[in-house]
């Protein structure tokens, strides 16, 4: 069964989901509430987008089975500003650590501050894999006064949160410690102020801690922690978002749900101090740059913004969506997995085209589909993009693409309907250019080199066995007359035993005279996707 079908079957099961269905059309509605948040300090690692994707898939599957639900999304620009990120001046962004990143004035002109610019910038990554959440920010949940009644509570009984840290998770807090952060009316900075002595109404607070860099201005004085003068702190702030909310289902990073982790805290703290029960969980594995975990990969290619660049919406949402959750995804740019992605895509395409019958392979294609929003943001839920997520449309393979992109002389149209069989339809050519221009993108940014070929105008220099110039003048033989390239690959391999010759040697021997390199791509297809004439030419010219 599929992932999403198989957590949505069990969310069916719960009160709040039973609740919902029986809400359905009364004047007390209550939809499920699905949410999931994003801290916005900086450029969003692709790795938040795999909770974006599982949040919206959910989402959308409850919807399917008939169960009213919305899916919010948090942008939280009420978080600390605690290190300026590699790709922004330091000496220009240094003074602002230790604000909320509200605070912190943007990077681009035309940005209300910093969490906006970032926040933009993911939300179009959102947009562009076809998930449309309902977007609120942290700031409009404290300035609104909606997390107050939380924080009274838990500066109320800030022994409880001492003691529930240091039984969940093994945290020691000092007597005087409280569950919150306040902004320095003076500074307007956060990270440098300790609150304390909470009195019923007013918190007393001192502007003069320096962590990492900070400047702290001196400042003490009281303050009612409420409206937005003051935040909770992280895991009770968790559980205080999920009551003030009302979520029912909320996932997280599985390094989040461990025992004694974030996660289990704010299952306690929403318990124990705001008496419900915490959100159906989701916990899911990590996504994977090159095999590196999001606070280890800082590079290129990490960032949701770099990664949905080189994939169009269907299969950047097979990305995010094609791995149970409890299976990493590692995509690296500068690897082979671009390739490789498409041809996911493609074979799932492929499959759905050859059986009739419903499976999961199906069930991910067709969830691969992006509904596209109309002009006012409703998001038009009987269509699709395009042609591609159709199981109908024939797709050219984006390694042979991105070979054809390289090569001047070849039609790429044309090679295509070659591939095909057939002439291409109108959605198929529009697919085939759209996906030519990601080849050219990610040849001229990410690409290894061996994916990289220059076809060589002249005959490069080398050496060449007499075999490998036996089999050389046996192939030019052959290409006197056209073949397809199915008949070549049969042909070098009849070579083998006829000639002998082993077959590294007689690829290697192609790949030299043609591209001047080791290796290719394969070879069977490459040849005769070359001008024939040119071809054999070049065979005559390297085995005499
Ligand atoms: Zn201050």
């Amino acid at each position: 069964m599929f992932w999403a079908d198989r957590i949505v079957r069990e969310i069916k099961e719960t009160e709040a989901a039973q609740r919902a269905v029986a809400s359905k059309g009364t004047a007390s509605e209550k939809p499920l509430i699905v949410r999931d948040e994003k801290s916005l300090t900086g450029r969003v690692h692709i790795g938040s987008m795999r909770g974006v994707a599982i949040h919206g898939l959910i989402s959308e599957v409850l919807a399917q089975e008939g169960i009213p639900n919305r899916y919010l999304f948090e942008l939280n620009d009420f978080d600390v500003f605690d290190s300026v990120p590699p790709y922004l001046p330091k000496e220009e962004f240094e003074q602002h650590l230790g604000k909320v990143v509200c605070d912190v004035p943007s990077p681009v002109e035309g940005y209300a501050n910093f969490a906006e610019y970032f926040g933009a910038e993911f939300v179009s990554v959102h947009k562009k894999a076809g998930f449309y959440p309902e977007y609120y920010r942290s700031t409009e949940l404290y300035r609104s006064g909606k997390m107050d009644d939380y924080i009274r509570i838990a500066l109320n009984h800030s022994d409880e949160v001492r003691r529930i840290y240091k039984e969940v998770s093994g945290s020691v807090k000092n007597e005087k410690w409280l569950p919150i952060s306040v902004l320095c009316e003076n500074c307007n900075k956060m990270m440098t102020v300790r609150a304390s002595d909470w009195d019923g109404q007013t918190v007393a607070y001192a502007c003069d801690i320096a962590p990492d860099g900070t400047q702290p201005c001196g400042h003490t004085g009281r303050i009612e922690p409420f409206g937005g003068t003051a935040k909770l702190t992280w895991k009770v702030e968790w559980g205080a978002k999920w009551t003030a909310l009302g979520v029912d289902v909320e996932g997280a990073g599985k390094d989040h749900s461990t025992k004694g982790g974030a996660r289990d805290v704010a299952n306690h703290i929403a318990k124990e101090l705001y008496s419900r029960e915490s959100p159906y969980d989701v916990p899911y594995e990590f996504f994977l740059v090159g095999g590196k975990k999001m606070s280890s990969s800082k590079g290129k290619g990490s960032s949701a913004k770099d990664m949905g660049e080189l994939f169009p919406p269907e299969v950047l949402r097979l990305v995010l969506l094609g791995k149970d959750i409890n299976q990493q995804i590692d995509v690296d740019p500068e690897g082979d997995s671009v390739p490789r992605t498409y041809d996911w895509y493609d074979e799932l395409g492929e499959h759905v085209r050859s059986e009739t019958s419903e499976d999961d392979y199906a069930r991910l294609f067709s969830l691969c589909a992006v509904k596209p929003q109309d002009e006012e943001g409703n998001v038009l839920d009987d269509a699709t993009r395009s042609a591609a997520g159709s199981a109908n449309t024939w797709e050219f393979r984006f390694s042979q693409v991105a070979i054809i992109v390289q090569m001047p002389h070849l039609d790429l149209i044309q090679e295509a309907a070659a591939a095909k069989g057939s002439s291409l339809t109108e959605d198929e050519v529009a697919i085939l250019e759209e996906r030519a221009a990601y080849a050219k993108f990610w040849l001229g940014t990410y690409a290894p080199e061996q994916f990289r070929y220059e076809l060589q105008e002249t005959m490069p220099e080398m050496m060449l066995s007499e075999v490998q110039k036996t089999a050389l003048a046996s192939l030019a033989q052959y290409m006197e007359t056209e073949h397809t390239g199915e008949e070549i690959h049969t042909r070098l391999h009849e070579m083998k035993t006829e000639v002998p010759i082993q077959p590294k040697e007689l690829f290697a021997a192609l790949y030299k005279i043609f591209l001047n390199r080791d290796s290719g791509p394969k070879a069977g297809w490459f040849i005769s996707v070359l001008p024939r004439e040119f071809v054999h030419q070049r065979l005559v010219e390297a085995s005499t």
